[in-house]
């Protein structure tokens, strides 16, 4: 570090954007706000980012509407009507589209294009950026916007090869209609994007077999018309609306209780529950203070929900099947649905239960349990995603002196405030593994990121300097922190996504900043106001 650069180099442009979800369509409005040139690389043929590939039917952001959205433009708030409570795909999508023309962002946006390296050259400072279509492009940073989720897992793929009717990825769900009418349907997985697509695709299919490997907890979403009171009164205080997301844990406008769970009586324990379940969604972690930190107190609310489990599904072998029993309520993520046990009463739904009758092969006809042959006509993989570095890391990413990124998280992520990478200047990693990122409502986390690098980038020019990097000794004593934090809670008790369980081989690290997003904010603005503690810029 600390070498002088070549400043003089030519460039393509400043910053060079890879995606076009979320992130890197705030990042592109955000940069020429500050006159700094951008181009963004997107692989869909659209943009929306997860909301462009998860086209599955139900799906629908757990987050809802009135708080899933940009809080840059106080304009955009105003001119844009959700629908409903929570937000179903097709209309995320068109208000990300809204966005994008809105803003006037597609002019700086190529579709259909992966990056498929990018390299850092220490003389020049510069990173370069290859992509599938042949193009390479020279930038001083490079933003990676590639999204948490957005790497699809599907186990089972090379042997489903032999299944002779047709195969699905949640996640990569086609553009055309699937219709299931009159098919025989398996979904593999249970998950939250097969709590949702579970009740559609079975009100469409023959019928429908659910493979469960583990069972998830899940609470009704309740959704319905948007309240417009609440827009009103969310539209009439735009900053009190959006500093309250923005000084919360989870980055919304729910209210989280700060009582412990044994400050009350049972009775008032059940009342606050069925309160919570009743007005549904994600708050119902926010129940008591410490259900995500002490086991009993999270053991009464996973009771709760087992026995409206038990309640709904009148099939009580099917019912204990669903209970989860092995992970704390919410150390996985907490699943939200429209109907999901209800639709075990269905006569055309079956559930097989994997940890008494595993796969064992797919056949021509459909799928073989050790329990005998289950002839499918279609096959729905919902089996999750290489979350938070898997699309990261299907980019060749070459930091100084040609360090992978691969090998440098062979052991698991790394980094400075989910930001940056040590031996990777000027890359930064949007909602990164180290920042509280999936752990929060996405777009609040985004808008951070993107603001504090937007005051970065002005700083380094107003100073002119040409390279920022973490240090080591940073990104060492932030990764120690960050797992320190989550050491405290329950979340590491669960074989989830969250610690890369669900990939064969992944090491086991929690990834994301459990302390909120408050805190983290905080500490991130901290950080700048004293100097980029942490980081070392130098100049040409
Ligand atoms: P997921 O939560 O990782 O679920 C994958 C499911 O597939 C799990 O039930 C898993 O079982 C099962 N599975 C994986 N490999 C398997 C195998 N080899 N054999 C049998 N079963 C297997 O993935 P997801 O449902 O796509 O959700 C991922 C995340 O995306 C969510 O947690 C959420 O953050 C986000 N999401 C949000 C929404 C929303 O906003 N409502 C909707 C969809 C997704 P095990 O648990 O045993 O591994």
């Amino acid at each position: 570090m600390g070498h002088n650069h070549d400043v003089d180099a030519e460039v393509d442009v400043d910053v060079v954007v890879v995606g076009a979800g979320f992130a890197g369509l705030y990042r592109l409005h955000k940069m020429r706000e500050i006159g700094i040139t951008a181009r963004a690389f997107e692989q869909g043929g659209g943009v929306g980012g997860t909301w462009y590939w998860n086209r599955y039917p139900g799906a629908r952001c757990d987050v809802e509407s009135i708080d899933y959205t940009y809080s840059f433009s106080e304009e955009l708030q105003r001119e844009w009507r959700w629908t409903e409570r929570y937000p179903a795909q097709p209309e995320i999508l068109r208000y990300l589209n809204f966005v994008a023309d809105k803003f006037d962002l597609r002019r700086d946006i190529q579709l259909e294009t992966r990056v498929e390296s990018a390299s850092f050259d220490d003389v020049t400072a510069t990173w370069t950026i290859t992509t599938d279509r042949g193009e390479v492009v020279r930038c001083r940073f490079c933003v990676m916007a590639t999204g948490c989720l957005s790497a699809p897992k599907r186990p089972g793929l090379d042997e489903a090869a032999v299944f002779d009717g047709p195969t699905y990825h949640t996640g990569l769900w086609p553009h055309e209609d699937v219709d299931f009418t009159g098919m025989r349907v398996a979904i593999i997985g249970t998950g939250s994007s097969a709590i949702q697509s579970i009740p559609q695709i079975a009100k469409q299919a023959a019928h429908l077999t659910v493979f469960q490997r583990t069972p998830n907890f899940s609470i009704p979403a309740r959704n319905g018309p948007i309240d417009r009171d609440r827009e009103r009164w969310s539209d009439e205080h735009f900053a009190e609306f959006r500093s309250l997301a923005r000084q919360s844990g989870f980055g919304s406008s729910n209210v989280f209780n700060p009582q412990s769970a044994f400050a009350v009586t049972a009775e008032e324990r059940e009342a606050e529950f069925e309160r919570r379940w009743q007005t549904g969604g994600i708050a119902f972690l926010g129940s008591y203070m410490d259900l995500l930190f002490n086991e009993e107190a999270n053991e009464l609310a996973a009771e709760f929900v087992r026995q409206k489990i038990r309640e709904t599904v009148h099939d009580p072998e099917v019912a204990e099947s669903l209970a989860p029993r092995n992970h704390p309520l919410g150390s996985k993520r907490l699943c939200i649905d429209i109907d999901y046990f209800e639709t075990y009463n269905r006569p055309n739904v079956t559930l097989v239960d994997l940890t008494k009758t595993p796969i064992v092969e797919f056949t021509a006809q459909g799928i073989r349990t050790s329990a005998g042959d289950h002839d499918l006509d279609a096959i729905v993989f919902a089996t999750g995603f290489d979350a938070m570095t898997g699309a990261l890391l299907s980019i060749d990413i070459r930091g100084r002196d040609g360090l992978s990124l691969r090998d440098e998280w062979i052991d698991g992520p790394r980094t400075y405030l989910g930001l940056m990478v040590s031996g990777f200047p000027n890359l930064f990693t949007i909602t990164g593994p180290g920042s509280p990122s999936v752990l929060s409502n996405m777009v609040i986390s985004i808008e951070q990121h993107v603001d504090w690098l937007a005051a970065l980038f002005t700083h380094m020019r107003d100073n002119e300097l040409v390279c920022i990097e973490a240090t080591d000794a940073a990104q060492d004593a932030w990764t120690a922190h960050v797992n320190e934090i989550a050491n405290l809670t329950l979340f590491p008790c669960a074989n989830s996504w969250y610690v890369g369980a669900n990939i064969p081989g992944k090491p086991r690290i929690f990834m994301p900043y459990v302390a909120g997003v408050a805190v983290y904010r905080q500490r991130c603005d901290d950080v700048a106001a004293n100097d980029y503690e942490g980081f070392e810029l130098t100049r040409a």
